[in-house]
């Protein structure tokens, strides 16, 4: 399923040579982690922003890599500097997207993704009107819980209040550019991959 809505056609034209603003948002469990790697492998323009957070990492996340973890202090005081492009709460936790990197990479030309969640993704429609916002959507909320349940990276609190965020982020999505239903991981990434083409073809 892809739908975009009325005001998309109207949006201003992105400016030809700077990169994409790709968003990637959905609810937790939908699989964003493994459809952004797999557009990384794809297409060779793209690039990964690696956002700040207050969560503790994960076994096998990589500072630098998966996210930057800091301190809620730390992360307060680049609030005030106003390094966000974007910053939310999400369960107990905040997380924000840099925007000296993501400048960096527009201005050499190459797009750059985002996963972000619903409350970031509403705050980029705002302050960068040109932005690309996808939302990825589970087959059902059965198959959501299923998949959360499987990747066994949370406690029982946790799932229960991912999945609560996730009933509440499943409202919003028609306020994206287009829906992509992640039923089958090569042909969501197709998908995905044909409305960046899209987006690249407005540009120029
Ligand atoms: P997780 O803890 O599972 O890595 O991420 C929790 C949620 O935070 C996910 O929906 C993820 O997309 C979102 N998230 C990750 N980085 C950012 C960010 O920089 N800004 C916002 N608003 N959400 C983010």
């Amino acid at each position: 399923m892809s739908s975009s809505p009325p005001g998309a056609a109207r949006r201003p034209p992105r400016t030809a040579g700077r990169g994409l603003l790709i968003v990637i948002s959905g609810p937790s469990g939908v699989g964003k982690d493994t459809l952004i790697k797999r557009l990384l492998e794809l297409d060779p323009n793209l690039r990964y922003s690696t956002s700040y957070t207050t969560r503790r990492p994960r076994p096998g996340e990589v500072d630098g890599v998966n996210y930057l973890f800091v301190s809620r202090d730390e992360f307060e005081r680049l609030i005030k500097e106003g390094a966000f492009l974007e910053y939310a709460t999400y369960d107990g936790n905040l997380y924000g997207t840099p925007i000296a990197q993501l400048d960096a990479v527009r201005a050499a030309g190459h797009d750059i993704v985002l996963k972000i969640d619903v409350q970031g993704a509403e705050q980029v429609r705002k302050r960068a009107s040109d932005a690309l916002r996808i939302f990825l959507a589970p087959p059902s909320m059965d198959e959501l819980v299923r998949r959360r349940t499987e990747r066994h990276s949370e406690n029982e609190r946790d799932q229960a209040a991912r999945q609560a965020i996730a009933n509440r982020e499943m409202e919003l999505a028609s306020h994206f550019d287009h829906v992509v239903v992640n039923d089958d991981l090569e042909r969501a990434v197709g998908e995905v991959l044909a409305s960046i083409q899209q987006a690249r073809q407005r540009q120029t």
